[in-house]
């Protein structure tokens, strides 16, 4: 039942409350037909009814009025990134290059959606979302792996779960505008209800991500081998783990004590970036960290061992960063200058303000 209502949001995203809107309808519209009939029954009732199709109400409002969620990431054509798209198109057996999209953003990660356009009629349109840190510090081994899991997270029909949940959380939590829960009784019944069922699913769909993640991993291990994907899984944690200690936590320590916008984040990765590719023991260290239960991702150690290693000892030889032949020569300085500046005005606004 509750795997339903997760099915159901998923495939809906927001438009899965119009149900519960319908429903509050038909009370509504019950209660004043049996009005004349049993009117101190009625009249008995009307509080509960009326705060029902308060709260049904505000959940439509919430939904027609759903803020559109702007991404601050690049759209890279053939020109700009002709190895990445060269990759995409091997590995993707439904490649149509018009329904295909690619941006560069700055995390160290990829990551893939789909949107239906014209109900779907003309196919589906698959945007990929690669991060300039990931071309960076990478191979061009590994980044072939990294596509190939998110294609298949495509094939698979992982992929518009994830913004349709989000849409219905934002359009869930919308509500509160229209109905504050300090101040109405409608409020305060909508997030006791919206309450527990955000919490639920929130954990289901940790669990469904988690087994969709090791789906892909395997599925991509079927195009580029199991030896290659693991690899890329190792090369990706243990270097992203060297990223946060290197750049990100002392950055962000930096930010805090600043007066002026301490040096940007592509600069010090570039800057670092022999440290951060240093060969050296890869997964001992890595298998035996915490792992963050909120996490949409299995442990490294459960993804390995689903692809049948229990432990990487070397993964090989790293070869030289992806991004050269992947990116255009010009392209890979202009991001990485373009997000600096754009981390540069961010920080700085913030600076400023604090002081
Ligand atoms: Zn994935």
């Amino acid at each position: 039942m509750k795997r339903l209502v997760l099915q159901i949001i998923l495939r809906l995203g927001r438009y899965a409350v119009l149900p519960v809107v319908a429903l509050a309808c038909t009370i509504l519209a019950s209660w004043l037909m049996i009005m004349d009939r049993y009117t101190i029954a009625a009249l008995a009732t009307a509080p509960i009814v009326f705060t029902i199709f308060m709260a049904a109400m505000a959940l439509a409002i919430g939904l027609l009025f759903l803020p559109s969620r702007k991404h601050r990431s690049f759209e890279a054509d053939e020109e700009t990134a002709p190895g990445l798209w060269a990759v995409w198109k091997e590995l993707d057996r439904s490649f149509v290059r018009s329904n295909r999209t690619l941006l560069v953003d700055t995390d160290f990660n990829a990551s893939i959606s789909e949107t239906s356009r014209y109900a779907g009629l003309f196919g589906q349109h698959v945007t990929m979302t690669v991060g300039l840190p990931l071309l960076m510090i990478l191979d061009q081994r590994a980044v072939r792996a990294v596509i190939a899991h998110e294609v298949a997270h495509a094939r698979l029909r992982h992929t518009s779960g994830g913004t349709n949940l989000a849409d219905f959380m934002t359009a869930a939590e919308n509500v509160f505008f229209y109905a504050d829960p300090e101040q109405t009784v409608t409020g305060y019944i909508v997030r006791i209800l919206l309450h527990s069922l955000l919490e639920r699913l929130e954990k289901e769909y940790r669990a469904l991500s988690r087994e969709n993640e090791l789906a892909a991993d395997l599925e991509a291990a079927e195009q580029v081998g199991r030896g290659e994907m693991a690899r890329a899984l190792v090369m990706v944690e243990v270097f992203g783990t060297r990223l946060i200690d290197l750049i990100f936590a002392p950055l962000q320590k930096e930010v805090l004590g600043a007066i002026k916008a301490p040096s940007p984040p592509f600069a010090r990765i570039s800057d670092q970036i022999a440290t951060i590719r240093a060969p050296g023991p890869m997964t001992a260290a890595s298998l035996g960290r915490e792992h963050d239960p909120d996490s949409t991702h299995p442990p490294l150690g459960q993804r390995l061992a689903s692809l049948g290693y229990t432990d990487i000892s070397d993964v090989g030889e790293i070869q030289a960063s992806a991004i050269d032949q992947l990116l255009s020569p010009n392209a890979a300085n202009e991001l990485a200058l373009r997000f600096d500046e754009e981390w540069r005005k961010k920080v700085q606004d913030w600076v400023s303000v604090g002081r």
